[in-house]
């Protein structure tokens, strides 16, 4: 079986009752539903959290005042073609372009796909290596896209050869939904070569609900912790698939349970015809609060928000902590507010 791609094959597989006005959806933004992401779905719920997050809809065509394009700036910062150099310590390199699935809320959905910006030419790889080399400061390496695992072992191998020789780089990152969309392709050849730079290397496994959390995808996530991969989670908050403190709880707790220690809650993003998936930044901090008492330590999540603009990631749920001249309201985990420090007591 291969990925949906086609409105009609929406059509055929239930998800979509009729073509109605999906066809110019489709025209603006790729669709790839994997097998492992159809067998998630539930047809009959018209609200499931994962048909959400996969299958497009008629609001995509809707684009707000204030959405744009490249949302986090990538474009303007970016030396040559296929790294992004925004802080001095790391750059994301972009070999692909190309997703196992296409998330309806992404934010490079303007550059992702097949209309997208293609895959680096071997020219093009071999010019970011070398501006990697060239910069001494860059401590770190994050492969993303795109989806750095859509490629093949093979690939991914002369990739990791080539960073191997870069001494000043120390840590290798990748940022995936493969173990979560595709956990067939996390085998031991994959693994192997994930990790041949023989650098420190981190994965970062994109999900939004606990249900993608499957025990095929675990299958995985052991063989990479088994290989000496490190993982952490990415997800985002979404209206109508985990902006509730039950379900972002469970997810959280899905992770630690994955031997996946929770990263980052990205805010989502001003990517174009994406309002629909929208919460404000009021209840993404509500949500975030409260699951500081609901929930382990180790579950907690850094909730970020990526400054339109190119100008990087902020930590906005440290609005717990609110004041100035040495004194602050913290607000506990049950909305309680706190002088700090104390007053009168
Ligand atoms: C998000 C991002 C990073 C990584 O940021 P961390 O806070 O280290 O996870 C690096 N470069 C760019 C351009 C980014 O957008
Ligand atoms: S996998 Fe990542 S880059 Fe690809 S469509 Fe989903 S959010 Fe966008």
């Amino acid at each position: 079986m291969s990925a949906l791609k086609t409105v009609r094959g929406l059509v055929e597989a239930g998800l979509v009752k009729e073509e109605s006005g999906l066809d110019a959806v489709a025209e603006k933004y790729a669709i790839s539903i994997t097998p492992a992401v159809l067998a998630l779905i539930d047809p009959n719920d018209p609200n499931d959290p994962i048909a959400r997050q996969y299958v497009p809809a008629p609001e995509e065509l809707v684009t707000t005042a204030e959405e744009r394009a490249d949302p986090i700036g990538d474009l303007t910062h970016s030396p040559v073609e296929g790294i992004v150099h925004r802080y001095p310590d790391r750059v994301l390199l972009k070999a692909v372009h190309v997703c196992p699935v296409y998330c309806r809320f992404c934010f490079r959905r303007e550059m992702v796909g097949p209309q997208g910006l293609g895959t680096l030419t071997a020219g093009e790889l071999d010019a970011a290596i070398a501006y990697i080399a060239a910069h001494e400061e860059i401590w770190e390496v994050i492969l993303t896209g795109g989806d750095p695992l859509v490629l093949s072992p093979r690939r991914l191998h002369v990739i990791m050869e080539k960073l191997a020789g870069i001494a000043h780089v120390k840590v290798v990152r990748f940022h995936t939904r493969v173990p979560v969309v595709e956990p067939e392709r996390i085998d031991a050849e994959m693994v192997e070569a994930l990790t041949a730079s023989g650098k420190t290397t981190y994965l970062a496994v994109h999900a939004n609900h606990p249900r993608e959390l499957t025990a095929l995808a675990r299958t995985g996530f052991d063989l990479l912790i088994a290989g000496g991969v490190v993982l952490i989670s990415q997800s985002v908050l979404l209206a109508g698939v985990n902006d509730d403190a039950e379900t972002l709880a469970a997810l959280m707790r899905g992770f630690v349970e994955n031997r996946i220690r929770p990263y980052y809650l990205h805010h989502p993003d001003l990517a174009p015809g994406t309002g629909h998936f929208r919460v404000s930044i009021e209840d993404g901090q509500r949500l975030v609060t409260a699951l500081r008492g609901r929930i382990s330590g180790l579950c907690q999540p850094t909730y970020v928000l990526d400054i339109p603009g190119g100008h990087g990631k902020a930590d906005i749920g440290a609005a717990a902590l609110v004041g100035s001249d040495g004194c602050f309201t913290v607000r506990d985990w049950q909305g309680g507010e706190h002088a700090y420090p104390p007053v009168g007591d």
